[in-house]
């Protein structure tokens, strides 16, 4: 069964995503083998919903949000946005078409200190993109960067400045307004939180939530962390070595988690309340090689409950309960904690 709810047309779709690098040695640059960063990913993303994306480093999280915005180009697969009723065969757009839709798709990126030119003013570096595009006047520029510039918190008197005049999170409320320059309708935030301090990752996450609201937008949220996902996702797609291992609403993912590697990152929130004792999984060794993935479930060498058949047999996506979305044999005998019945319990 498709991931994708009939009775909502999704923004976004996604079929068959897949994202390869090939691993080429000796003088002839022979290919000896494959980097499956992004491997056969379908899902698709409903209109003003924030889909939060988590995992560890190098499970694919942030190729598969490059490669949806065409930065990195696809190995395979096939990326369908559907905008004022057309569908856009965005895998297929050649260069001057994809320039076109750029104003549509936008990415607030990780790390606020490198990703602002230290050289250009806060006013030139929002209003750069709308330059580029070449359909605006200078007033409707001037006039836009105003508005978003008070829209993400600051103020008309900061647009003269430069970037090292401001802190982390006015950094990214800088690197946000940007990226609402020229009015996207889909934005890829990868790990647009992670560098900042706990107080402030708390701000823009809210003010993100307001923008969404406010611009009727629609998020992929990327973090390692699932108590930041939390906050801001309607639903939440875990992935593990370039695959999906779970998807489903964020309140049920948190409850009721039907993937052991899901079970293990929840683990990992710390618990509020003192009296609750919160078991932490300790997964053994790293991520898995992507050039070199185990056989069958390639979460199976790190697994507690890893069986037999999970060394041979690879577990496809399914649809153990409705709109939840898992990659286990056993995903429907395994009784396992989510953080949610933690907090209940006590
Ligand atoms: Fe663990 Fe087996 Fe499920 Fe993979 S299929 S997550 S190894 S129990």
């Amino acid at each position: 069964m498709s991931e994708i709810d009939k009775n909502t047309q999704p923004l976004l779709e996604i079929t068959g995503l897949k994202k390869h690098y090939p691993i080429e040695a000796g003088i002839a640059k022979k290919q000896v083998g494959l980097v499956k960063a992004v491997d056969d990913v379908t899902l698709s993303i409903r209109r003003n919903e924030v889909l939060g994306v988590v995992g560890e480093s190098g499970c694919g999280k942030t190729t598969l949000g490059r490669t949806i915005l065409r930065i990195i180009e696809p190995t395979e697969g096939s990326i369908k946005f559907h905008f004022d009723g057309k569908e856009i065969d965005f895998i297929s757009l050649d260069k001057k078409a994809l320039r076109g839709m750029r104003r549509h798709i936008q990415m607030i990126f990780q790390n606020p200190y490198t990703s602002l030119n230290p050289r250009m003013t806060i006013f030139d570096i929002v209003a750069e993109p709308m330059r580029l595009a070449g359909d605006y006047t200078e007033d409707e520029i001037s006039d836009r960067v105003r508005d978003l510039i008070g829209k993400v918190g600051l103020e008309v008197k900061h647009l003269n400045r430069y970037p090292h005049a401001f802190s982390g999170g006015q950094r990214q409320r800088i690197g946000i307004a940007r990226a609402l320059a020229l009015g996207p309708r889909f934005v890829v935030a990868d790990e647009a939180v992670s560098a900042l301090d706990v107080s402030i990752q708390a701000q823009i996450l809210n003010l993100l939530q307001e923008l969404k609201e406010e611009y009727d937008l629609t998020y992929m949220f990327i973090a390692h962390n699932l108590s930041v996902v939390e906050h801001i996702s309607d639903r939440v797609c875990v992935m593990y070595l370039g695959r999906v291992a779970e998807l489903s609403e964020t309140e049920e993912l948190f409850y009721h988690p039907m993937h052991p590697y899901t079970e293990a990152l929840l683990s990992a929130i710390p618990v509020a309340d003192p009296t609750v004792k919160n078991e932490r999984i300790v997964m053994p060794g790293e991520v898995g090689n992507a050039a070199n993935l185990p056989s069958g479930c390639c979460f199976h060498p790190r697994c507690r409950y890893a069986q037999e058949c999970c060394r041979k047999e690879c577990p496809p996506l399914r649809e153990a309960a409705p709109g939840h979305f898992v990659a286990c044999h056993f995903a429907d005998s395994l009784k396992l904690n989510g953080i949610g019945e933690l907090k209940i319990k006590n």
